[in-house]
């Protein structure tokens, strides 16, 4: 019988443990799962139980999703091969989406080395370990009309149709911010999640980036692509873009962080008195951080997300903490908040207890 209690009396340590242990137990759930599913199919059980395949005796018989039918089926055929595989998920050293992903390129020759580098990977990082071992060539630059869609607040794009872009870009390793989870998508601060995918890795370094744009964006486009012609002959849109991604960093690295190339000399009017902390100490706390989130865990782990970093006062401005550099630190906006829970929380018990 499932039973679904309720957890909300349960101490913090305790569910942080028990979940620890689901996660253990999840893992080489997963593993004996690939295992069977790899066994039944290799016998061809579902042709008596009236399915054509294995696919449809999960999705129709056992009501899985198709995604999760067809992952788990892939990536049991790739274990039947490989049998390490199914070691590395029951230890966590490699999820079921990464197995997905790799089953097609791993081979006799390679696979020893392929999994022993997919260890421990985000889907990211085996996106790009894939680009790797099978690079795929540059797309070429494209750009189409596409039909107005139905519900649209852009009222430009609504009028004219979007525009759909394809075309090469360069990015440097390590600059895209990490996939959202999926879990992301229905906690409420959805509306504040990362972009769920920037670029697919094409070959090494090199991506696919598609979107669509509107009218306007695109008309910018076509006036950089006119205004730069001397610099990018062949109207490049790669090139194009990449100029104004460059362009942008500068300017919004220098508002976020008052980043400069010449930093004015320090103005030491009654910085203390206002809340704004002075662009010198931004700029040294920014550079300190390297622009991620300084938050540290009991165990000493540092989140380091570069997601909505913000200057966070150690000491809070309003409990009389100053603008200097060691009172300051970058936070993430959840850590940011988490901080002023905890803050909130311990100045409440405090009033609480001295009116007591
Ligand atoms: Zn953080």
């Amino acid at each position: 019988m499932i039973h679904t209690p309720s957890l909300h009396h349960l101490e913090k340590d305790q569910l942080l443990q028990d979940f620890s242990a689901l996660v253990d137990r999840d893992r080489r759930d997963t593993a004996t799962m690939l295992a069977y599913v790899a066994e039944i199919d290799r016998r061809k059980l579902y042709l008596e139980h009236a399915c054509p395949s294995m696919f449809a005796f999960c999705t129709k018989r056992f009501r899985m999703s198709e995604a999760i039918a067809a992952k788990r089926i892939r990536a049991g055929r790739a274990a039947c091969r490989f049998p390490s595989i199914l070691r590395m998920i029951g230890r966590g050293e490699l999820h079921l989406s990464g197995v997905h992903q790799l089953a097609g390129h791993l081979t006799e020759d390679n696979h020893e080395e392929v999994l022993r580098r997919a260890k421990h990977k985000s889907m990211r990082e085996i996106e790009r370990l894939v680009a790797e071992i099978s690079p795929k060539p540059d797309v070429p630059f494209s750009i189409r009309a596409l039909p107005a869609r139905q519900v649209q607040s852009a009222t430009a794009a609504e009028e004219s149709g979007s525009l759909e872009i394809e075309g090469k870009e360069n990015l440097p390793a390590g600059t895209r911010p990490e996939e959202a989870t999926p879990s992301r998508v229905c906690s409420p601060a959805a509306r504040t999640a990362k972009p769920k995918s920037l670029a697919t890795p094409l070959s090494p370094r090199r991506y696919k980036l598609q979107v669509t744009i509107g009218q306007e964006a695109r008309d910018k486009l076509a006036e950089l692509q006119e205004l730069l012609s001397h610099q990018i002959p062949d109207g490049d849109a790669a090139a194009v873009i990449e100029r104004a991604l460059d362009a942008l960093l500068a300017e919004t690295k220098k508002k976020k962080a008052a980043v400069t190339n010449k930093p004015q000399a320090t103005r030491k009017t009654n910085s203390k008195k206002t809340r704004m902390i002075p662009a010198r100490v931004r700029r040294e706390v920014f550079k300190r951080d390297e622009g991620r989130c300084a938050f540290v865990d009991a165990e000493g782990r540092r989140c380091s997300s570069a997601w909505q970093v913000e200057f966070h006062h150690r000491m809070p401005y309003a409990r009389g903490g100053t603008h200097d550099m060691d009172n300051i630190e970058l936070r993430c906006r959840a850590h940011n908040q988490y901080e002023a829970e905890l803050e909130y929380g311990a100045r409440f018990m405090a009033t609480r207890r001295h009116s007591a």
